[in-house]
């Protein structure tokens, strides 16, 4: 992987794959692409792309300061995308299974989660765990 990749691995650059979509959130097609872009915005601790790409009913506005430290303060390392349930262009749900690498204090951790997507405002947010 050259450096020039978007950090959810896809094989474009960042401004031509998640970039797009911290910058207009309804380009997230599916729920896979809201998905990748998440995770970018852990990589960029960018915490208010995290927050609106949250379902309001569970987004964790106190907590955002926490996530944006926590975020900065681990080295991330790569994104894993297992499969996926619907979440696509004309759907309203879908589930995102994914592994999230990053190191925390020198060990390598993962984050396995299988994700609920749904749509809000006419576009893809993350709602929770499935
Ligand atoms: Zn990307």
């Amino acid at each position: 992987m050259s450096n020039t990749n978007c950090p959810c691995g896809r094989d474009n650059s960042y401004t031509d794959c998640c970039g797009r979509i911290h910058t207009a959130i309804h380009k997230a097609i599916t729920a896979e692409d809201l998905m990748r872009s998440r995770y970018t915005a852990f990589t960029q601790a960018n915490g208010n792309y995290l927050m609106k790409s949250h379902h309001t009913s569970t987004r964790p506005i106190h907590e955002k300061k926490e996530i944006v430290r926590w975020a900065k303060a681990v080295q991330w390392v790569k994104l894993e995308v297992l499969g996926h349930t619907a979440g696509q262009s004309q759907d309203k749900e879908g589930t995102v299974e994914f592994k999230a690498f990053f190191f925390e204090n020198g060990q390598l951790q993962v984050i396995h989660e299988n994700s609920k997507f749904v749509k809000q405002h006419n576009h893809w947010v993350y709602i929770g765990e499935a």
